[in-house]
């Protein structure tokens, strides 16, 4: 039986890839990706045969890795971060109905919330969760109702597709939707080009960032009611204190 594996290559330096995903690779014959994201890893295993295709060609790229397997060679398709958020994970499984005869294997990565967290500081210790400000695959509606159920809820949250070309504004409407339920002092964080050139990482408040510009490799950090700044660093308490002051 044929194997496919979809590995997570972290955010972007070879440093943040686990081990575990460094191995696969080496032992692949064939590395399957997006261009951007093959161009991060060709260095560092000379001697691979590379495949790519263009962004938003994502079910040919499936096909192309499961093709591959069935002519008997050991494929790796990669996705940046891990390919269960917001990756290929998913789509390889769905795809993979028509090619029962090669198995999948994945292989986790480091995702960009918490390459950007680390970054940060420590602003997701609490309850978080991940929304992505694309609409090209969910219905903006949807988004919304999320993003007010997160707000209600004070989950730290974690803004992935923050923006594109297409969809300049959609942070500052995300962040006008979430100052009717989060004070506009709230801390938030922003970090563009996790791991890779051009690395920046920013603590403001939600008003701020709603007045800020985004693009598509930013992942942006919205804090929960008790995120604070600590020596220029973004943290949300675990609640120690509160157990310290019950003792
Ligand atoms: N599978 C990826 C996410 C793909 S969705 C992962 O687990 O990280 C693409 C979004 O991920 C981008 O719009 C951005 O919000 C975030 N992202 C991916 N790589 C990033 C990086 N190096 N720096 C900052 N954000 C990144």
């Amino acid at each position: 039986m044929g194997q496919v594996y979809v590995v997570g290559i972290g955010p972007g330096a070879y440093e943040e890839m686990t081990v575990r995903a460094g191995k696969i690779l080496s032992k692949c014959d064939v590395i399957v990706g997006y261009t951007v994201y093959v161009d991060l890893v060709r260095n560092h295993f000379p001697g691979k045969e590379f495949l790519t295709t263009p962004m938003r060609r994502e079910e040919e790229r499936c096909e192309l890795a499961f093709e591959e397997a069935r002519k008997g060679k050991r494929v790796a398709l990669i996705c940046s971060g891990d390919a269960g958020i917001y990756g290929m994970a998913g789509l390889m499984y769905e795809v993979g109905r028509n090619y029962k005869d090669i198995s999948i294997e994945v292989v986790p990565g480091v995702t960009a919330a918490l390459g950007g967290a680390a970054l940060l500081g420590a602003p997701m210790v609490h309850d978080c969760c991940f929304i992505s400000l694309s609409d090209l695959l969910t219905p903006w509606e949807k988004i919304e109702k999320r993003l007010i159920a997160a707000a209600q809820s004070d989950f730290v949250i974690c803004l992935y597709n923050p923006s594109s070309k297409k969809r300049q504004d959609y942070l500052r409407r995300a962040c006008d939707l979430l100052l009717k339920y989060k004070k506009e002092e709230t801390v938030c964080g922003l970090v563009k080009n996790i791991a890779r050139d051009g690395e920046i990482s920013e603590i403001l408040t939600l008003k701020e960032l709603g007045e800020t510009k985004a693009d598509m490799f930013t992942t942006v950090f919205v804090g929960n009611q008790e995120t604070l700044v600590i020596q220029g660093k973004m943290v949300t308490p675990r609640g120690y204190d509160r157990e310290r002051k019950e003792i």
